[in-house]
């Protein structure tokens, strides 16, 4: 895909990697499906497998349009999915009913081989506020049917708003049952905030299967991580049953990434990106992402924002593709000048200025940061220093992070709240400008989620859990265990519902509520419900 040869020749003759031939490259890419209409049909191609093995999805919903997502990949491991190598013409259709009767829009789409035959419709001209139905054909075959919805429009107030979010979702290390009773829980919408795919080698902390290959680098590489965490079952349930926002975290490209350099000294800057543009590439095709999505060699804009109606906003973030690189490198350490510096950034200028207009310009009575890393100032208990702080999470980019506190706070950003994955824990968090001073204002709440799978199963009380809250009065709530976080919003009352799971290494694993928490609109004071 990528010429390495001219890469490499415009690193060496022009110092640098060369942003032209990305932006070359990425501009091709989008021409594609423009000069596929050339094609001719494929109404008689007829399939010996299933090509839909990958299902259906559908996400970022509006008022009145929802991308709707499938891939063709009859062997969704193999390279080229087992599809031929050409242009193939695939027919979608959306409904009002379950039985695809009363057929709203239909239209033909192009699935290209340079993006691995997945399919993106931007259907518009939808009604707001409703449930719809769509599926898709390929010659003979027939797509499973999916459900999704719009939001309510821009300037209705809806009653309610009941929606998941989740992250980390390590394939080798559990089950995704958690997927099982999220289906069965009839939500609006699911936020997924990061590590979807994890880009590790087969084998590293394998605990029920595993991963093909080794750790992933090239197109094709990214292409059959993602492919194989879809045709988990549960996990295409869930994409068919409601519209999802999907942000990506490190894992979809490299562990604790930051800024456009490797951890890794030995790793050639010019190879690493291209190595992130596979990686972007590869979450694109896979997800159901619109095309202003669409990256542009190793740069890719995830972060967006959207509304249910005056009931919520969500400002969707991307803290991994801007930030500067880890002070003091990504471990746990004391809260020190490095981390204080305010150059540090998480967001970086763009999108740090288009999150305060989003902030400003709200008309929502919730407004949402969905995003990746604990916000929380959460000091750690450590031997031989004072409290440590997590440098790959927001303590490492603490002046932006103050700063962006006490920006909410000055504008009366109305009911702030911060939705969080990354940890692999539990938590539920009061955000203050400087969490380290108790006797302030409460600016806004933190639900972080646990991972889906990630680690396997994990304790209630984890380790050290005593002295954790005796040393952040910050923190409500913390636990250990698998599982996902389900919101009920109204005008009144945000309530976060703590689901984990009692054995992710097993099938049929059970999945209860550990904890609920409630918010009541205007007073950002956490209780347990
Ligand atoms: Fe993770
Ligand atoms: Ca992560």
């Amino acid at each position: 895909m990528f010429d390495l040869g001219r890469i490499r020749e415009a690193v060496k003759y022009e110092g640098g990697v060369s942003r032209r031939l990305f932006v070359a490259y990425g501009g091709a890419l989008a021409a594609l499906p423009t000069l596929a209409r050339a094609s001719q049909s494929d109404a008689n191609m007829s399939f010996s497998s299933n090509p839909f093995t990958l299902g259906v999805a559908s996400g970022d919903p509006g008022a009145q349009q929802v991308v709707l997502w499938t891939r063709l990949a009859p062997s969704p491991t193999e390279p080229g999915g087992g599809m031929p190598n050409r242009v193939v013409s695939v027919n979608w259709e959306i409904a009002t009913d379950d039985s695809m009767r009363s057929v709203v829009a239909k239209g033909t789409e192009f699935a290209t081989p340079p993006l691995a035959h997945s399919v993106h419709v931007e259907v518009n001209g939808l009604e707001p506020g409703r449930w719809y139905w769509y599926r898709f054909h390929v010659g003979d075959a027939e797509s499973p049917i999916g459900r999704t919805r719009t939001m309510p429009a821009r300037n209705a107030l809806p009653g309610e708003l009941r929606f998941a979010f989740t992250s980390c979702q390590n394939y080798e290390q559990g089950l995704f049952t958690a997927y099982e009773h999220m289906v069965e829980q009839e939500l609006d919408l699911v936020f997924h905030l990061g590590d979807y795919i994890y880009e590790y080698e087969a084998g590293r902390g394998g605990k029920v299967r595993t991963h093909i290959g080794n750790e992933i680098n090239s197109l094709d590489d990214y292409r059959i991580r993602h492919s194989q965490y879809r045709t988990d079952p549960l996990l295409q349930a869930a994409h068919a049953r409601c519209p999802w926002f999907l942000t990506f975290d490190d894992h979809e490209f490299d562990n604790n990434c930051a800024a456009d350099i490797s951890e890794e000294p030995h790793i050639d800057p010019a190879d690493y990106l291209i190595r992130r543009a596979n990686a972007y590439q590869a979450y694109y095709e896979m997800m159901p992402l619109p095309r202003r999505c669409l990256p542009q060699g190793p740069d890719m804009r995830l972060f967006r924002r959207a509304s249910f109606g005056r009931l919520a906003d969500f400002m969707v973030l991307d803290t991994r593709q801007y930030r500067t690189d880890q002070p003091n490198g990504d471990g746990k350490k004391p809260l020190n000048q490095s981390a204080l510096l305010r150059t540090n950034t998480l967001l970086g200028a763009k999108q740090k200025n288009w999150l305060s207009r989003g902030l400003v310009s709200s008309q929502s009575l919730w407004n949402v940061l969905a995003q990746q890393v604990m916000m929380g100032m959460v000091g750690f208990p450590n031997q031989d220093s004072p409290l440590v702080y997590s440098m790959d999470q927001w303590p490492g980019y603490a002046s932006e992070r103050m700063e962006l506190m006490q920006f909410m706070a000055d504008r009366r950003v109305p009911n702030p709240v911060v939705l969080t994955g990354d940890i692999h824990s539990n938590w539920v968090n009061e955000l203050r400008v400087d969490d380290r001073r108790p006797e302030t204002n409460v600016i806004a709440t933190e639900f972080v989620a646990t991972s889906l799978s990630s680690g396997g199963n994990g304790p209630e009380n984890p380790a050290g859990l005593g002295e954790i809250l005796a040393h952040n009065p910050c923190v409500k709530f913390h636990n250990g265990e698998r599982g996902y976080v389900s919101c009920t919003v109204t005008p009144e009352q945000w309530r976060a519902d703590y689901l984990v799971v009692d054995d992710v290494l097993k099938p049929g694993g059970k999945v209860f509520p550990r904890a609920s928490f409630v918010v009541e609109s205007g007073n950002p004071i956490v209780h347990k419900a």
